[in-house]
C-alpha cells in the first residue's frame, strides 16, 4: 500500500511539473470540420473536390510531401477552390518513431511545407499553412506538437474517424476489373454509412463540435462524403475549415481539456506501472 501512495505522490509531482503541449481534437460547439489525409491522389482527390464544390463546402486537406511533389496541379486546385491545406509529413512515417527525433520531425514538416509552397508558386506566403496532423495521429506526447509549435503550426487530430481505410485500403482495387471494383466500392459505401449512422445520431452541435477524419486516397470516400454531408447538414452544424474553427475558439477551452486528458493519461501510465511493480514485489515476498 505504501508503494501505491508513493506512486500517487509521484503522479502528482509529474503532473504538476510536466509541460504538456496540447493537440487539438475538436472544434467548438456548433462547428464541424471535414478533413482529408494522405493525398493528393490523382483519381480520388478530384472526385472529393467535385463533391465539396457541389455542396458548397470547404474542407481541410492534410497533404504528404512526396505526393505533393508528384501532383502539384492537385495542390493548386485544392488551394484555388478555397480549401485549407495542412501538413501530414513527407512520406507517412510515424513521427514519434523517427530515429532523428525532433530534428527529423522538423525536416518532415519543413520539406512538405516547401513542396506545397513550390506547388503553389507562392514561396513568399508561408502563412497559407496553419496546422499539421501527424500520421496515425501519433504525437509522441509532446514531441510533435512542440516541433510544430516552433514552426507556428497547430497539431490537429480528430474527434470522429469512420475508419474508412478498414473498408477498402488505398490502391487495393487498382488491379481489379472495373465492374468488380465498382461493386466493391458500392458495397463498402453502404456498409460504412450504416456503421457511422449510430455515431451521427449522437452528434449534438449544441454540446460539442467535431473534426471528421477521412482519406481522399480511397475509392469509397467520394460516395460516402456526399451522403455524409447530406446527413450532417440536417444537424445544423456550421461547416468550417480547421483554422476557422481554431480562430473561433478564443477561450482555448478544448485545448485546456485536452491538456488535462494528456495529464491523466500520463498519470494513468504511472499508476499502472506502480501497481504492476507492487504486485510483482508482493509475489516475490511470498
Ligand atoms: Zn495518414
Amino acid at each position: 500500500m505504501k508503494c501505491t501512495f508513493i506512486a500517487l505522490g509521484l503522479l502528482l509531482v509529474v503532473s504538476a511539473g510536466q509541460s504538456v503541449h496540447a493537440t487539438t481534437y475538436r472544434c467548438p460547439p456548433g462547428q464541424l470540420a471535414f478533413t482529408f489525409d494522405d493525398g493528393p491522389h490523382p483519381k480520388h482527390t478530384p472526385q472529393v473536390l467535385d463533391v465539396l464544390q457541389k455542396a458548397g463546402i470547404k474542407g481541410t486537406f492534410y497533404l504528404l510531401g512526396e505526393k505533393v511533389k508528384a501532383h502539384p496541379e492537385l495542390v493548386q486546385r485544392i488551394h484555388r477552390e478555397g480549401h485549407e491545406i495542412g501538413i501530414h509529413g513527407w512520406d507517412h512515417q510515424r513521427m514519434d518513431k523517427l530515429s532523428g527525433g525532433a530534428t527529423a520531425v522538423e525536416k518532415q514538416l519543413r520539406d512538405t511545407w516547401d513542396a506545397i509552397l513550390k506547388a503553389l508558386g507562392n514561396t513568399r506566403n508561408p502563412a497559407v499553412i496553419k496546422t499539421m496532423r501527424p500520421p496515425y495521429g501519433k504525437t509522441g506526447r509532446q514531441l510533435v506538437p512542440k516541433v510544430a509549435g516552433k514552426l507556428y503550426l497547430e497539431a490537429v487530430n480528430w474527434s470522429f474517424s469512420p475508419q474508412d481505410w478498414q473498408y477498402i485500403g488505398e490502391g487495393t482495387l487498382d488491379s481489379q476489373p472495373a465492374d468488380v471494383a465498382v461493386g466493391k466500392v458500392n458495397a463498402a459505401t453502404t456498409q460504412m454509412l450504416a456503421d457511422i449512422d449510430w455515431r451521427l445520431k449522437h452528434m449534438n452541435p449544441v454540446k460539442r463540435g467535431e473534426i471528421i477524419l477521412q482519406h481522399d486516397t480511397l475509392p469509397q470516400t467520394p460516395g460516402v462524403l456526399a451522403n455524409l454531408i447530406e446527413r450532417i447538414q440536417s444537424k445544423q452544424f456550421r461547416i468550417v475549415t480547421v483554422s476557422q474553427c481554431l480562430a473561433d475558439n478564443p477561450s482555448k477551452a478544448n485545448l485546456q481539456s485536452e491538456r488535462l486528458v494528456d495529464k491523466l493519461e500520463i498519470g494513468y501510465r504511472h499508476v499502472k506501472n506502480a501497481t504492476r511493480n507492487l504486485v510483482a514485489s508482493v509475489r516475490k515476498s511470498r
